[in-house]
């Protein structure tokens, strides 16, 4: 029986038109893009093109998106070049339940000597905007808020933070990696400055991905060499990776609308079942205003998500227990804690992310084993109610 690959938020399978158009880039075209010769020179169009392919997703301009290896580099360039434009401006100020790229890199900034201020988030995961504004200043560099969170899906407030940041003069950066190519972003209309992106979350080839840095902000690179990206991220020029970033951007954009609307009802249908034949589950930012298209955590009172996870793998169904960084560490849910969600229930969330290659038979098998399963923990567990 065919695998079922419910862990979308982590990663995802390359599309077969992406795989086609990085091919060439593998096999005959593997000059330098930098070069003098025509062998090399030539792909810097194909480069270009895929600029255009990445813009059109954001709505940005061509000049205003750079290639990065992806993520977690993105991230790191926007917080660690945001603090370093203005002497008199240290300040970076995020929420709770960003992605370990940003809090991480916030963290060791502030080793460094800058100051970070952490904004909260309610039940329903999402931004305390009164709390933002609150921590946001005249000393503040960049206020950091995620597009939307890679465990509950939740969407954040990003005009308004970004209001808030442009009020006191701080730039306004968003982690923008589960939302790019999986739910319509638009880099003017929500005043975004620094947006950060990767390919391998939208059926794109892994370490590859893009920073877009709104045209008249100077910020400074991290990498220095080369002077590739105008200087901005010197390292020879990763072009399959490219190709297939810009193929990705594409397709995620002709299927945005389809892909939106069949995840959702997806999703929906598949929250509704499990609630249904799985006593003690509760979705888990089930009130949030607005939510991923495909993104739902589930927790299973009284059962172990791990057992749940492992029961699931033997038949081929693959599921997180939330995000993959923290998973082996045994430490809950950093996002679950902010949410004021107990530790013995964060551990028994589970995470099903969607595609747009996720099919009705899969979430109905899905939804059968895990009624099982869970009926089966649940007899055996010393928790159960
Ligand atoms: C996956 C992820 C990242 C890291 O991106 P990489 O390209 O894997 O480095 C950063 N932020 C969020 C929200 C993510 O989901």
């Amino acid at each position: 029986m065919n695998a079922v690959y419910l862990d979308n938020a982590a990663t995802t399978r390359v599309a077969p038109e992406v795989l086609e158009a990085i091919l060439p880039f593998l096999k005959e075209q593997f000059g330098n893009p930098s070069s003098f010769h025509s062998f090399g020179s030539s792909h810097m169009e194909a480069i270009e093109k895929a600029r255009g392919q990445v813009a059109r997703l954001l709505g940005a301009k061509c000049e205003e998106v750079y290639f990065t290896s992806g993520g977690t580099e993105s991230d790191n360039q926007a917080l660690r070049g945001a603090v370093k434009i203005d002497p008199s401006r240290k300040g970076i100020v995020t929420s709770a339940v960003e992605h370990p790229a940003v809090l991480e890199t916030a963290r060791a900034l502030e080793k460094e000597g800058c100051k970070l201020d952490i904004a909260g988030v309610n039940e329903n995961g999402e931004l305390d905007i009164e709390s933002l504004r609150a921590l946001v200043n005249k000393q503040t560099a960049v206020v950091s808020i995620m597009a939307a969170n890679n465990e509950t899906g939740v969407i954040m407030p990003l005009k308004e933070a970004a209001g808030i940041a442009h009020e006191a003069g701080a730039l306004f950066h968003t982690d923008a990696v589960q939302m790019v190519g999986k739910s319509p972003i638009d880099v003017h209309s929500l005043s975004i400055d620094i947006l950060s992106l990767s390919a391998h979350k939208f059926h794109g080839p892994k370490g590859i991905g893009a920073i877009y840095i709104k045209k008249g902000i100077e910020l400074p690179p991290m990498l220095t060499g080369g002077h590739q990206e105008k200087g901005a991220r010197s390292g020879t020029y990763n072009a399959p990776g490219i190709v297939g970033l810009g193929k990705a951007a594409e397709l995620a954009l002709t299927h945005l609308k389809d892909t939106v609307a069949r995840e959702r009802t997806l999703r929906e249908e598949f929250e509704k079942r499990v609630l249904e034949s799985c006593p003690g589950a509760f979705v888990v930012a089930e009130n949030a205003s607005r939510r991923l298209p495909g993104t739902v955590t589930i927790i299973f009172k009284g059962i172990e998500s791990e057992a749940v996870l492992t029961l699931l793998d033997m038949q081929g169904i693959y599921a997180s227990s939330g995000s993959a960084c923290s998973t082996g560490s045994k430490n809950p849910s950093h996002v679950l804690y902010a949410m004021g969600v107990d530790y013995t229930l964060a551990n028994s969330a589970l995470r099903f992310s969607l595609s747009r290659y996720t099919t009705d038979e899969e979430i109905d098998r899905t939804v059968e084993l895990l009624s099982r399963v869970v009926e089966r923990l649940r007899r055996i567990s010393p928790y159960a109610e």
